[in-house]
């Protein structure tokens, strides 16, 4: 398990356009964070500079209270799962699970072990000779998970993973992803704009809008006692 700082992190993109203003976050080891905000208050390329898929223009990411700046993703103990799944598609399921660990050089056995457990845990064991393309939304969001959770990695960031799936399919994941997370505890930043989702699987959650984190605290604070009439609106606090 890690913490993860985020130390007055901001992004610019090229014209200059500033979508991250100076975000300053404390995630805890083992605790489930939720980031919540609009759409294209960028959520997305807050993750993928934690990942370290993108710099950021300043400010620093610092896990277990060190800088990973500059630290290319393969060496990060992080892994994400896409919005889209980004599954390989002409790999089967198996080739999929396994792909983060032959990267790595995991041991034929231990490779082999790893995939069958997590095939096991997400309920995909039957599934392992597919191609992506014969799954369903739901199977492909357990395989996109199962990839993300196959190295074991110690920080997990998850980008509205279950936006793809109808209402149904999502209570269910919402309830698995939590019992996953009470089962390995990894440390998880996991990103919606979905306010129901935030509210019941966040250990606490984070409000981004405008560049700045609006506030920050247990789903019960954001509640009763949101900071703005923003907090309020988009937690849906009786005002
Ligand atoms: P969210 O995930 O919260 O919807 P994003 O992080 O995807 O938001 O995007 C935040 C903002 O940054 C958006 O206005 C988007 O258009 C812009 N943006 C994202 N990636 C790039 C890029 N590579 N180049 C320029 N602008 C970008
Ligand atoms: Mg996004």
């Amino acid at each position: 398990m890690a913490t993860v700082d985020l130390n007055q992190v901001t992004k610019e993109f090229a014209g200059g356009v500033r979508v991250l203003d100076r975000v300053s976050l404390h995630v805890d080891e083992g605790e489930f964070l939720v980031l919540v905000g609009p759409s294209g208050c960028g959520k997305s390329t807050l993750l993928r500079i934690i990942a370290g898929l993108d710099d950021a223009t300043a400010g620093t990411v610092l896990v277990d209270g060190e800088s990973v700046d500059g630290v290319p993703p393969k060496e990060r103990d992080v892994a994400m799962v896409f919005q889209n799944y980004a599954l390989y598609p002409h790999m089967s399921v198996r080739d999929n699970l396994a792909f983060s660990l032959r990267l790595r050089h995991v041991p034929t056995r231990l490779r082999e072990r790893r995939v069958r457990d997590t095939a096991e845990l997400l309920g995909i064991e039957e599934l392992l000779d597919r191609k992506p393309k014969a799954l369903s939304g739901g199977q492909r969001q357990r395989v996109a998970t199962g990839r993300a959770i196959v190295r074991q990695p110690r920080i997990l960031l998850m980008d509205e993973p279950l936006s793809n799936l109808d209402a149904q399919l999502r209570v269910t994941m919402r309830a698995e992803l939590r019992r996953l997370h009470l089962e390995h505890r990894t440390t998880t930043i996991y990103v919606t704009h979905d306010q129901v989702e935030a509210m019941t699987l966040g250990d606490r959650i984070a409000v981004l809008a405008d560049g700045r984190v609006q506030q920050v605290g247990t789903p019960h604070e954001l509640y009763h006692r949101p900071v703005n009439a923003f907090v309020a609106g988009f937690i849906g606090s009786p005002s």
